[in-house]
């Protein structure tokens, strides 16, 4: 088996260095046959692999939310039943209303202990990433998961992935959620019966909360089957809507009373509402990691509104959510202006700016973007 492992580790820095070579011919050229060229392969090659117990890390974004918590440890439950060697590294500590998933207790905070992740990942065969798609949004940890020789597995449903970081891969903006594509993964792994409750919980929880309980236009056909489907295999999907959305302190909606009353300004002449939270409500409230998550959608109620933006006074950075309705592409507006992405209707971006500073730019940046507001 070790040699098994050595081997495709060589062969695989093969492919790596490759892929790199490729990819940058096609950065120097813009070559467009090259651009058609899949730099990773399909996911379906590593099926035949994984009924052969190896060491498996598990990454996703920083602060992961329902999706991203939900796609690790839906997969986590399905491989720990192939008696692999499983963790779930994530970069940041995570909102306590996705304590309540099936093998979160085992997560490990990078941020709270460095030494058993970094572990853990030099010890691992293969490691997914899962509901992210470049290494930056990984913080801290993107330079360790950079420098890991193993295979690398990448699930996502972002825009723009960097596909010269993985060897095996499906990166599907069409799909709704990443669970939505943890289930698809398992069900064309040919294991349909390694679906447990604890597995469907876990996805079910990614897929409400990336779907805005089934509203977004990226509800497909296949998503409501997927749910029929758990259902069938004895989902009770009502404690897991509780968990997530009735789960709060008193603390949380006494600070969304206050930001909708005091911190929202409505620019009608674009069709958009903006959020700035400053670090002093944060404080006030004592607002914990989670307990912003969902207050962008507020103002997406006003009648007319096509963009909400929300930015938050963390630490460390400005943090910006942003939504939009019909023809505004916030992954496009979040990338331009605040080294971001995401997806066309959700998407996220950060600044180095001071709160004055940030909010200043982005009155001037959606003047800029009057004509798409309309
Ligand atoms: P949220 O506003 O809920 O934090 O994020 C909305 C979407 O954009 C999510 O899919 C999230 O993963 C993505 N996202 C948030 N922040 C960033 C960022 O800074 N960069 C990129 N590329 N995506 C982001
Ligand atoms: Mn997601």
């Amino acid at each position: 088996m070790s040699t098994i492992i050595s081997l495709r580790t060589k062969w695989t820095t093969n492919i790596t260095a490759l892929k790199i070579i490729i990819g940058l011919w096609f950065h120097l050229t813009n070559h467009k046959l090259l651009s058609s060229l899949p730099l990773m392969r399909t996911i379906n090659d590593i099926f035949p692999l994984l009924d052969k117990p190896v060491n498996i890390a598990i990454t996703t974004h920083q602060k992961p939310d329902a999706d991203a918590m939900g796609s690790s440890l839906g997969l986590y439950n399905f491989l720990i039943q192939f008696d692999h060697d499983v963790t779930v590294i994530s970069p940041t500590n995570w909102a306590i209303w996705v304590n309540w998933m099936p093998g979160a207790k085992k997560v490990i905070d990078y941020e709270l202990q460095k030494q058993k992740a970094e572990a853990a990942l030099d010890n691992a065969n293969w490691l997914f990433c899962l509901d992210f798609n470049n290494f930056d949004r990984a913080k801290k940890l993107a330079p360790k998961l950079a420098a890991l020789k193993c295979l690398k597995i990448l699930i996502d449903h972002h825009e723009a992935p960097d596909e010269q970081n993985f060897d095996y891969g499906v990166s599907d903006t069409t799909r709704s959620s990443t669970c939505e594509m943890i289930y698809d993964f398992i069900l064309a792994s040919g294991y349909k019966d390694k679906i447990t409750t604890d597995v469907a919980e876990c996805i079910y929880a990614g897929v409400v909360a990336d779907t805005g309980s089934f509203r977004f236009p990226s509800v497909s056909a296949n998503v409501h089957r997927i749910v029929a489907d758990l259902k069938d295999k004895g989902l009770l999907h009502t404690p897991v809507h509780e968990a997530l959305y009735d789960n709060f302190l008193e603390n949380r909606l006494r600070f969304i009373g206050n930001v909708l009353l005091n911190r929202m300004e409505i620019f009608y002449e674009y069709n958009t509402a903006l959020i700035a939270i400053p670090k002093s409500d944060l404080i006030k409230y004592n607002i914990k990691t989670g307990d912003t998550e969902g207050l962008v959608n507020y103002p997406m109620s006003i009648q007319g509104i096509k963009l909400v933006a929300l930015v938050i006074d963390r630490d460390e950075e400005r943090k910006w959510s942003f939504r939009s309705k019909g023809d505004f592409d916030c992954n496009a507006f979040a990338r331009k202006y605040f080294e971001g992405g995401g997806h066309f209707y959700a998407a996220g971006g950060r600044s180095s700016d001071s709160l004055p500073e940030t909010v200043k730019r982005f009155k001037q940046v959606i003047k800029e973007n009057e004509s798409q507001l309309q």
